[in-house]
């Protein structure tokens, strides 16, 4: 348990499971910085390649995902990333399950948390995640908060990488002095990177974030668990 050692941790979290991965670890590795990555295990051949603002993003193979994500988390974005809300209760559970397995056989772990395809989730979906070895699961909302959330099924992300507020967001955070813990939660897609143009921008975070005293850089699973069985005032 990182609190009350330290007040305040720093995680991050990657989705799809992408090649650009490999470029945004190399630069999490040089900075300390600990993220969690969102894969989707039935969808790691080329036919599955996918195109954005006329980039094409390619998977990671499951040998690669071996290599690159160690030191680092791996989590559950579902087996194909469907819209969960538009599937039957058994196929969301197919969905999740599916992956989960995958991740085991893989990486020879039992993942502990997801992220909701798209972002899409109801009440119903969160009833099902229940049913499963899941213990946390995170949404696309930005609260631009830091404060602990009682409802790690329905957990909201301080901000996305490319938030317009970041700095302030960021600055705020780091001259935070509240004796309450804190999380900053950033999530984001490494092919940003590429497709937005956006690698410097990711580095410069990085970089302001990176090797602060008294904070705590782990996974969402290191960062977010410990406070899973505490009532939160
Ligand atoms: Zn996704």
């Amino acid at each position: 348990m990182w609190y009350p050692k330290y007040q305040k941790a720093i995680t991050l979290s990657y989705d799809d499971g992408i090649y650009q991965d490999k470029r945004l670890v190399e630069l999490l590795n040089r900075y300390g910085l600990k993220a969690t990555f969102n894969i989707n295990t039935g969808l790691c051949d080329p036919s599955h390649d996918f195109i954005i603002h006329g980039h094409t993003i390619s998977h990671l193979s499951w040998n690669d995902m071996k290599t690159i994500y160690r030191g680092h988390e791996v989590a559950v974005h579902t087996l194909t990333h469907p819209h969960l809300t538009h599937l039957s209760d058994q196929e969301v559970l197919d969905e999740i399950n599916r992956d989960i397995n995958n991740i085991q056989n893989i990486f020879h772990i039992e993942p502990v948390g997801m992220v909701y395809p798209y972002g899409s989730y109801d009440d119903r979906i969160v009833n099902l995640i229940k049913e499963t070895k899941l213990r946390y699961a995170r949404t696309v909302e930005s609260n631009h908060s830091t404060h602990l959330q009682e409802d790690l099924l329905r957990f909201r992300p301080t901000c996305h990488q490319h938030d317009p507020l970041i700095h302030h967001i960021v600055e705020d955070f780091l001259n935070n002095t509240s004796n309450h813990p804190q999380i900053l939660y950033i999530w984001g897609h490494s092919y940003e990177g590429d497709v937005d143009h956006m690698w410097e921008d990711i580095e410069a975070l990085f970089k302001k974030i990176a090797f602060q005293p008294g904070i705590y850089y782990g996974t969402n699973e290191d960062v977010l668990l410990p406070f899973s069985s505490i009532q939160i005032k």
